[in-house]
């Protein structure tokens, strides 16, 4: 065991996600921004200038949880130049209801009403038919799925060809130094502000392990062309803490 790590049996991950989710849905955007120094907005806004949002575009925001990735694309494709009323629409769907009900008033909130879907379903089997989305995108989510090949392959299936599929995720730190100073900070610091502010430590100490089970980004990035995808590619953000991959149906 490293650091205390402890191990959650394949079994039981689905029922243990959700109960984390569930657990923390309602301190979930503030623990992105504490425990990330708000870096997850800059993380997310580059998905979004990769995706490039444009008007009539649609979108299936999977693991989409309060919509930070859906707004966003909202937001962007309005403000396409020359659009006059040609709306974007982002599909939400997300395993735990208690997510998308955060998503859901925090549209309300906003004045967003409308040409966005929230959808209880599971990335594994996501509830929508053959080629119907322009673009798919997953962001923190890919690494709670118990099958991702499985995924994976339903987001080839619901893609139209010529659709774009991007994946943001914490990934492998490729700086020695950032190294050192990631694990402590994962393994020490994160499940200690996880208990302070949602009174749930497990649930962090989950999310850390999490992380350092999925693939590299080169392994992630094969696992992605073998599902069907063409011109598969990463970046790293942030020295690898992250990365984003996109890949395409051709
Ligand atoms: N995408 C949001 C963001 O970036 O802020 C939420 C990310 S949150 C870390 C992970 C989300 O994945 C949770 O809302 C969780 O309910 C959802 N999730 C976990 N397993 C899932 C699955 N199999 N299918 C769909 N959503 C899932």
């Amino acid at each position: 065991t490293h650091f205390g790590f402890r191990t959650v049996e394949r079994e039981s991950k689905q029922g243990l996600v959700r109960n984390v989710f569930d657990n923390v849905a309602r301190k979930y955007d503030l623990m992105n921004d504490v425990m990330s120094a708000g870096m997850h907005r800059l993380w997310k806004d580059e998905m979004i200038r990769v995706l490039r949002p444009q008007p009539g575009m649609k979108l299936i925001d999977v693991a989409g949880g309060t919509g930070d990735i859906a707004f966003r694309f909202l937001e962007a494709a309005r403000k396409f130049p020359g659009n006059v009323e040609n709306p974007a629409d982002v599909t939400v769907c997300d395993i735990n209801d208690n997510m998308l009900t955060v998503g859901r008033d925090r549209a309300i909130d906003r004045g967003i009403l409308d040409h966005i879907d929230w959808v209880c379903g599971n990335a594994e089997t996501l509830p929508l038919p053959d080629q119907c989305m322009d673009a798919y995108t997953i962001a923190f989510g890919i690494r709670n799925v118990t099958n991702i090949d499985q995924a994976l392959r339903e987001a080839y299936r619901v893609l139209k060809p010529g659709g774009h599929f991007l994946c943001l995720e914490f990934s492998q730190v490729d700086l020695p130094v950032l190294e050192k100073l990631y694990d402590v900070y994962s393994f020490e610091l994160i499940p200690r502000f996880g208990q302070w502010i949602t009174g749930d430590k497990d649930s962090y100490q989950y999310l850390v392990e999490s992380i350092r089970r999925f693939p590299s980004q080169e392994k992630f990035k094969s696992m992605i062309a073998e599902a069907g995808f063409r011109q598969v590619t990463y970046r790293n953000m942030t020295g690898g803490v992250v990365a984003l991959h996109s890949g395409w149906r051709i």
